[in-house]
């Protein structure tokens, strides 16, 4: 977990945010999500490094928790307070990806910083 950055995106796509993808996809992001969601809502591109759910075509499924076997997807709600920032983060990479991508290199730098 990381504590020296912090991120807050608080607006309406973040009210919908369905599922969220936390921290533990970070250096993971195999994509076994991608390849059961019967939506094809959850996207990833090389230069992000976490996947992350569209809340618009989302359907609560709950296909791609079960599939995480790192168990970096949780319900919005269901979303530890330490990791709360991802439902931020999940949101904004809609809006604003280079950000996102951003914080993510923050996030990265903190955990190669603490070993
Ligand atoms: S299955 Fe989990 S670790 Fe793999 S890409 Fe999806 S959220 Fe990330
Ligand atoms: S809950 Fe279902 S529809 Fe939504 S991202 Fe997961 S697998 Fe896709």
């Amino acid at each position: 977990m990381h504590d020296m950055v912090s991120f807050s995106h608080e607006d309406a796509q973040e009210e919908a945010m369905t599922f969220v993808v936390k921290e533990a996809c970070i250096g993971v992001n195999d994509q076994s999500c991608i390849a059961v969601c019967p939506e094809d809502c959850i996207v990833s591109r090389l230069a992000d490094r976490i996947s992350v759910i569209d809340p618009d075509r989302c359907t609560d499924c709950n296909v791609c928790f079960e599939a995480c076997v790192f168990g970096a997807i949780f319900p919005k709600d269901q979303v530890p307070p330490e990791s709360r920032e991802f439902i931020g983060l999940n949101a904004l990479w809609f809006e604003d990806k280079e950000a996102v991508r951003a914080h993510i290199d923050e996030i990265i730098a903190e955990q190669n910083a603490a070993g």
